[in-house]
């Protein structure tokens, strides 16, 4: 505490503001207020448009309970889009099964995706979003098989699934 409180002394004014926005991130806004999204709604139309359960996952940073999607036993091939906007974001041929119990995929379609770093609950984690409308998908993280390494951990509620036709 003595150093964060020093730290608050030493900084000037808008400083401070940033510091304390930095130490409770879940302050503000859901989507980057930094960044601007081809796909944008208000508020009150991003709840209309979404059940409850997408809104909070999507809009508010939300986590879906492990275990509870259909999209973790999906297993044919075909495209899971972003359930804010439809924008195709990965491709059944780079799903896995990471026993999490959230779907799971080693890499995203071509600019379907975007990234930031999120410092809630004490630790420092990537947060994923969507390219279009900034929604908020899930996290990856550097566990992931080959070839990427990659694990992209996502809420089955922020996407839909489309079988590709026979
Ligand atoms: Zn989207």
């Amino acid at each position: 505490m003595t150093t964060r409180r020093h730290l608050l002394w030493a900084a000037g004014a808008g400083t401070t503001a940033v510091l304390a926005a930095s130490l409770f991130p879940r302050s503000a806004p859901a989507a980057a207020s930094s960044e601007i999204f081809e796909v944008s709604y208000s508020d009150a139309e991003w709840r209309a448009r979404l059940t409850p359960e997408q809104y909070q996952i999507l809009r508010k940073e939300g986590t879906e309970r492990a275990g509870t999607s259909p999209l973790n036993k999906e297993h044919r091939a075909g495209t899971f889009a972003c359930a804010g906007c439809a924008l195709p974001l990965f491709s059944s041929k780079t799903k896995f099964d990471s026993g999490t119990g959230w779907p799971s995929f080693w890499q995203p379609l071509d600019k379907a995706v975007a990234t930031r770093q999120d410092r809630a609950y004490g630790m420092l984690r990537t947060e994923v979003h969507c390219r279009r409308c900034g929604g908020h998908l899930g996290h990856v993280f550097d566990d992931g098989p080959k070839p990427t390494g990659l694990r992209y951990c996502m809420n089955g509620l922020s996407l839909t699934f489309t079988p590709q036709p026979a």
